[in-house]
């Protein structure tokens, strides 16, 4: 980090159109053309493979993503592009958990924190607006492929600390979960009890919302990925009752 390109130029410098880069997705390799200076902008991923070609004499040698959903990343791409998470080609708003989670995984394989944090702010949105939060089997699948310090694994945690509790996880719940996601929560949970004894995990929590949830609670920032100008409270998590998704 500190060359040039991360510096805040890099940021607020007008946006270049003339040249692009080809990504291959899948098994079948299905082919996307992308602007290089935006898709660098939002990925230190894609920064480094567009550096790596622009370096040699070979510009227009495709990126190669063998292991991912061509449909997946064209949802990705449209994030980049548009700022807004668009599942499927009906552009429908629907909820489906599991790619919204997916949708989070890719991003913060390419790096691209301004995605990940986007698509945190609509899970919450839609987790609200649905009165429910995910289920162990979206659980299960999103410990397998994410990173142990992961925001939204916090926010999962968080989820089941607030709206769930103890009760349903000690009485069957608990065996359908990953024993990571267990460990997670119990620590959280602990935290909390042990901090004000006389008050109910949830109460402690409203009271601690009011007092530290920020926008950013969830999100990631670098010196690229600058924090939000907003720093308010965002959403009304401590009102959710929450049902489990599946
Ligand atoms: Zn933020």
């Amino acid at each position: 980090m500190g060359s040039a390109v991360d510096s805040a130029p890099f940021l607020t410098s007008r946006l270049d159109f003339t040249e692009h880069i080809r990504v291959l997705v899948g098994p079948g390799k299905q082919g996307f053309t992308v602007h290089k200076d935006i898709i660098s902008r939002h990925s230190p991923f894609f920064r480094a493979a567009a550096a790596e070609r622009w370096a040699s004499t070979d510009h227009h040698k495709a990126i190669e993503l063998p292991e991912d959903d061509p449909a997946l990343f064209a949802t990705y791409l449209h994030c980049v592009y548009h700022g807004a998470v668009v599942f499927g080609d009906e552009g429908s708003l629907r909820y489906n958990l599991n790619e919204y989670l997916a949708l989070y995984t890719m991003a913060d394989k390419f790096r691209d924190l301004k995605t990940a944090n986007l698509v945190i702010d609509q899970l919450m949105a839609r987790t609200d607006e649905l009165d429910q939060v995910p289920g162990p089997s979206d659980i299960t699948a999103f410990y397998e492929t994410s990173a142990e310090n992961s925001p939204l694994r916090r926010l999962m945690v968080d989820f089941y600390t607030y709206e769930v509790g103890p009760g349903d996880i000690t009485r069957g719940l608990g065996s359908k979960l990953p024993s990571a996601f267990l460990t997670d929560f119990f620590v959280k949970y602990g935290q909390l009890k042990g901090g004000d004894r006389s008050r109910s995990v949830r109460e402690t929590f409203e009271k601690s919302l009011r007092k530290s949830m920020s926008r950013c609670e969830y999100h990631q920032h670098d010196e690229t990925h600058l924090a939000c100008k907003d720093g308010a409270a965002g959403g009304k998590a401590g009102s959710r009752v929450g049902s489990l998704g599946k």
